[in-house]
């Protein structure tokens, strides 16, 4: 199976630079948001075309669930894009159907793994020439570059949302780090309410300990609340956990405490996006085999306990023996 991602799917990063898929999976970029016709650009051809020859020579390995484990990341690809895998089409007449959101890095937190200090910024250029992308897209996910409902520009664009212009759009994502997920914010995104199909909460801990150490800035007991408060919203709801030396030890007790809520717990390795010296990433990163715990990691993940159908293991699966 061809992967589909880069004949569907776009990811508008920092600055306005446009993927083809998730950033740490395939770093290069097809251009900026501001260029004509990015989506087609010649190096977002040539990227379409390492998947119809199957060389796969843009795409990161490791960090790939699908290179790395064969997981099916896109279960029920568009016709659009299955025509044009078909057809060996590189240029594309329709628009990205599937756009993840990360030109705006507002969030009140400051974790290592992403920044060095507290980013407000004002998108408000950006998130123009994004709503002239998004035409086509029927799937939308924000923020995956800070929090939405720390962005002014998002959160106004959705409190005052005007579906007749994006009568496509039929699913939004929401990915947060919860500590703003409450009741008075979700009435102010009340037009897009009905649009939104999942929620992603990034919490990377269990214990209150290891969560002030990997969401810095983060209050443990108000994510408790919010997280109660979610629950009520019967969304399917994600509790993600990115792996590392500090917390990897709490993955089991992480799976029961998600399972309380009836949320799915998510698991993600981690990358570095320049926020770690070389010598820290290899000292957190336990899936490097030359790091000291890999072999505890490794027996951790092979407990028939994550073995659990509702369990997403991602990018780990390529440690399960
Ligand atoms: S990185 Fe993986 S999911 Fe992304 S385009 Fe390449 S093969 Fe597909």
């Amino acid at each position: 199976m061809k992967c589909p991602r880069p004949f569907l799917s776009a990811e508008i990063t920092q600055h306005g630079e446009v993927r083809l898929c998730c950033p740490s999976w395939l770093p290069t970029s097809i251009g900026n948001i501001k260029d004509k016709d990015v989506w087609n650009s010649e190096i977002a051809i040539k990227i379409r075309k390492s998947i119809l020859d199957e060389n796969y020579e843009y795409c990161r390995y490791e960090f790939c669930p699908f290179l790395s484990s064969g997981i099916n990341l896109e279960e029920n690809p568009s016709e659009n894009a299955i025509n044009s895998i078909e057809n060996n089409e590189t240029k594309l007449s329709y628009g990205p159907e599937k756009v993840v959101a990360c030109y705006d890095r507002s969030c009140s937190l400051h974790c290592k793994s992403c920044r060095s200090e507290v980013i407000m910024e004002d998108s408000q250029d950006l998130h123009n020439h994004f709503l002239r992308f998004i035409k086509d897209t029927k799937h939308l996910t924000l923020l995956g570059s800070g929090e939405l409902f720390s962005s002014k520009v998002i959160l106004n664009w959705l409190s005052n949302f005007d579906k007749t212009k994006f009568p496509k759009l039929n699913h939004i994502c929401i990915l947060s780090n919860g500590l703003l997920f409450n009741k008075p914010n979700w009435e102010k995104i009340m037009p897009v309410q009905h649009l939104v199909k999942e929620i992603k909460i990034s919490m990377d801990a269990v214990s209150k300990e290891t969560y002030l150490l990997n969401r810095e800035g983060g209050d443990f007991d108000t994510l408790i609340n919010n997280l109660n408060f979610i629950k009520t919203l019967n969304i399917k709801t994600y509790l993600v956990f990115v792996v590392q030396k500090n917390n990897f030890f709490e993955m089991k007790e992480f799976v029961t405490f998600a399972r309380k809520y009836n949320f799915h717990p998510t698991f993600i390795l981690l990358d570095n996006w320049g926020t770690y010296s070389k010598e820290e990433y290899e000292s957190r990163a336990v899936h490097l085999k030359t790091n000291p715990s890999f072999i505890k990691f490794k027996k951790t993940l092979n407990d028939p306990f994550f073995k659990g159908s509702d369990i997403y293991l991602s990018n780990l699966n390529q440690f399960i023996d």
